[in-house]
């Protein structure tokens, strides 16, 4: 038997945590969440869980504004999009305000460091980070021109 990979194993006891019960279809579509580690388009995302699982679109929307209700899941603006990913992991990443498009950058090596002296500093014991820093991807500038 595989072992369960660690953001699935995350997304189902902080479900367990907050009281949230799984059904074999919730359950999917935490598998499919915790199948990336970066953010997913919501829309992608339930789509893709109700064509494979036959559940309904309206149950995956209300079942991942529990998740987010709850902290599970870190939501992020896409331009006009939303997407999601589990609230277990730090990501930094770019994201065009034109066209949404989101790119993820390696983490700046000095981060660390600063969270370290940060934490020393200020007592926080601290947990992950959402770096999202917005501008106009390439695609976008030329269009511009
Ligand atoms: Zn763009």
């Amino acid at each position: 038997m595989n072992p369960i990979p660690h953001r699935l194993r995350y997304a189902l006891s902080a479900c367990a945590v907050a009281g949230i019960r799984l059904t074999p279809d919730r359950r999917r579509f935490l598998e499919a969440l915790a199948s990336r580690s970066t953010p997913f388009v919501v829309e992608e995302l339930v789509q893709s869980t109700s064509s494979t699982t036959g559940a309904h679109e309206v149950t995956c929307y209300r079942f991942l504004t529990a998740l987010e209700e709850h902290g599970i899941v870190h939501r992020i603006t896409l331009g006009q999009r939303r997407a999601v990913l589990l609230s277990c992991e730090s990501i930094d990443y770019l994201v065009c305000r034109s066209c949404g498009v989101l790119v993820s950058v390696p983490e700046p090596p000095e981060l660390k460091s600063w969270q370290r002296r940060l934490a020393e500093t200020t007592g926080f014991q601290l947990g992950h980070h959402w770096h999202e820093l917005e501008g106009v991807c390439p695609d976008c500038q030329q269009s511009a021109l």
